[in-house]
């Protein structure tokens, strides 16, 4: 079975105007260890759909089915990171990563063990006393996926997660998160209205068509992986 089954999903919004059809029985899949992005257009129903999965938002009609499972609200099984930075500015960049883990009640040590492997894997190493208000917006978004892939979630919800960066480093960040893809072999659910982003990223992308968001076309990418 699929890691991710999304089926048939719809969603109206009602609002003191009316109602605002985000999606239309929307339905993809994405297998395990599969890296996805989602590509369209600005308010084509995007980030619905991902809070959807998120269960962040509640779906007017359809599925979602996490390794065949109805998921119902949210929970640690999906990590996510979005646009805007979520981390807790009163703890260190190390305590951010491990926040997770001290919950489900892992040790010290393993704790700065998983802080060290995580730090080296998104090239943060030395900045494990850090506060996030010390820290770039790159540098941030590297601490999320950090936290994000620490807690080991089934899968990564990624929501325009470069947007606020400038060029240069979105393209950085691009390359940390697939070395961090690769190494931990996570699947990836990605939004982006970027075409270049969602290329180099993605093993295929879903391209989503303008309000009211409906799922066109997988186009698997065969372009090299650098
Ligand atoms: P995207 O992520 O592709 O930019 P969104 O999923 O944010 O698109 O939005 C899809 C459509 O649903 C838009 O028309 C947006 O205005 C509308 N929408 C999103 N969230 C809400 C909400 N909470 N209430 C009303 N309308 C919403
Ligand atoms: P994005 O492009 O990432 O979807 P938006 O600025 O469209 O970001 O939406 C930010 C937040 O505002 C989301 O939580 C979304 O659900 C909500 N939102 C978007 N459109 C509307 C709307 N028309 N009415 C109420 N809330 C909305």
């Amino acid at each position: 079975t699929p890691k991710l089954e999304i089926q048939d999903v719809g969603k109206i919004f009602k609002t003191k105007s009316g109602e605002t059809t985000a999606l239309e029985r929307t339905s993809f899949t994405i297998e395990d260890g599969e890296f996805v992005t989602i590509l369209g257009p600005s308010g084509c129903g995007k980030s619905t759909v991902l809070r959807i999965v998120a269960g962040l938002e509640e779906a007017t009609s359809g599925k979602v089915l996490l390794d065949g499972q109805p998921v119902e609200g949210p929970g640690p099984d999906r990590g996510m990171v979005f646009q805007s930075y979520t981390l807790y500015p009163w703890l260190t960049v190390k305590e951010n990563i491990t926040f997770g883990l001290k919950l489900k009640g892992a040790s010290q040590k393993e704790r700065n063990d998983l802080a060290r492997h995580y730090l080296q894997l998104i090239g943060l190493e030395g900045f494990e006393n850090h506060y996030p208000v010390q820290l770039s917006g790159g540098m941030k978004q590297r601490v999320a996926i950090a936290r994000a892939l620490a807690n080991d979630p089934k899968v990564l919800l990624m929501d325009e997660p470069f947007g606020a960066l400038d060029a240069q480093t979105r393209n950085i960040m691009q390359e940390v998160l697939l070395k961090a893809w690769e190494e931990s072999k996570k699947t990836i659910l990605f939004i982006t209205h970027d075409v270049d982003e969602s290329i180099f990223l993605a093993d295929s992308v879903y391209v989503m068509t303008a309000r009211p968001g409906r799922l066109k076309k997988k186009v698997p990418i065969d372009l090299a992986r650098p």
